[in-house]
């Protein structure tokens, strides 16, 4: 399914967020970087749109479209600064996706109106300083007293910590049980016991704040578990099958934009007497860029797809996000190239969607750990 082929509500939806990006956000994304902040007044604007809803039912105040409309417009959403959309990933694609999946009903009526129309901001905190790649072998510890969980360790890297309002915490019950202790909790920011370290400086994605979070004998009251004891981990899995695909498709709509400004500066471009694009050696890795933007869209289009039929996606969502982000990091490879001394200068925006790219590869399990879970399913037994 490429773009042309999907529903009309969803080219209607594409359009939309597409008009809302170029006449509302490109024009201030300067402005994010240089601050390192995004307004509050503009993330209400984008809640006004519905841009945090978008994958939502319409009973918790989303739009309804499913996974695969949440791809669509977060393709869109790609063509401006990356830290816009991180924040509504961390909140809505993490934070409220693991409320949505683990439950029980009481938990999400609390908390997904607030999340899903953007007043309310969320994290989602499972790395933790030893634990990153390994995350099942994370430290910080939920001990039940009566009807409440005392939490106590530290989390670490935690987009949109300095500005949430809660934080989807992972801990475990029983530390001899390992995975299988994990527990999910959501914790409000003023909890007694919670402390929220100062934002990390970071290479890029600048507006996009992260930090550490530490929890001394930290209450949670017991109706404030996701799910059940000890299915935290499994949970935490499912919640990035979501989003992975997120990102995948956030790739596929960097590296479009990417890829229409290296075009336009390729034909623009004088040297040697003609259009730098009349070259073969500028033609190709335009062609190459093309092509591997192309696969990366249908792969996650796919797999949002399955994933609104009920399809289990991990496998699927692991190559969308491998394969959609490397394809980003050598596509930004090709712009700066493309572009010359000015794709190396802060006066474009080159240079600073070079930098945020890198970490695409990274967050949400490193390009390894992806290959590690496609590799895990492809020797199953059975
Ligand atoms: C900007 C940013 C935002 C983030 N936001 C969040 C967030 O909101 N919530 C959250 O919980 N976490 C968040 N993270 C954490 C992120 O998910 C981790 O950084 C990531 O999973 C990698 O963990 P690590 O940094 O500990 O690296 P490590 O696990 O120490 O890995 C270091 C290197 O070793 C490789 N490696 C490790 N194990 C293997 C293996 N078995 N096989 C092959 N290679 C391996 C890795 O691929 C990597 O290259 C964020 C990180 C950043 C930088």
């Amino acid at each position: 399914m490429t773009g042309s082929e999907l529903p009309e509500e969803l080219r209607l939806l594409q359009r939309s967020v597409r008009e809302f990006v170029e006449t509302r956000l490109q024009p201030r994304e300067y402005l994010i970087e240089d601050r390192d902040e995004i307004p509050r007044e503009l993330l209400d604007e984008v809640a006004a749109m519905g841009l945090f809803g978008i994958g939502y039912p319409e009973r918790y105040g989303g739009s309804g479209f499913g996974q695969l409309g949440y791809c669509v417009a977060v393709e869109q959403l790609a063509r401006a600064n990356a830290s816009l959309w991180n924040v509504i990933g961390g909140s809505v694609g993490l934070c409220g996706m693991t409320i949505q999946l683990g439950g029980p009903d009481e938990l999400r009526a609390r908390y997904l109106p607030a999340l899903v129309t953007g007043k309310k901001i969320g994290a989602y905190a499972l790395s933790e300083p030893g634990a990153g790649s390994d995350a099942g072998a994370l430290h910080t510890t939920a001990r039940r007293d009566g009807d409440r969980y005392v939490l106590d360790g530290a989390k670490t890297f935690i987009t949109n910590a300095p500005i949430a309002d809660v934080f989807a915490v992972f801990a475990t019950v029983d530390r001899e049980a390992g995975a299988k202790g994990i527990t999910g909790f959501v914790v409000e920011r003023d909890t007694a016991g919670l402390e929220v370290g100062p934002s990390d400086a970071k290479m890029g994605l600048h507006g996009s704040t992260t930090a550490q979070l530490f929890f001394r004998e930290a209450a949670v009251p017991a109706d404030q578990r996701i799910g059940e004891e000890g299915k935290g981990f499994e949970l935490a899995l499912r919640t990035l099958d979501h989003g992975r695909l997120g990102l995948a498709a956030h790739a596929v709509g960097a590296a479009q934009r990417l890829l229409e400004a290296s075009i336009s500066y390729a034909k623009g471009r004088t040297q040697f007497g003609r259009p730098i694009a009349a070259n073969q050696g500028v033609q190709w890795p335009l062609a190459d860029a093309a092509t591997e933007i192309h696969a990366a869209r249908l792969m996650v289009y796919d797999a949002a797809a399955r994933l609104d039929h009920g399809e289990r996606v991990t496998e699927r969502a692991a190559m969308a996000k491998l394969f959609a982000t490397e394809m980003l990091g050598r596509v930004a490879d090709t712009a700066v190239q493309v572009h010359g001394g000015m794709g190396y200068m802060k006066e474009l925006w080159i240079e600073r969607a070079y930098r945020d790219a890198r970490i695409y590869r990274i967050y949400e399990g490193t390009s390894e750990i992806q290959r590690v879970v496609i590799a895990a399913a492809l020797l199953a037994d059975g």
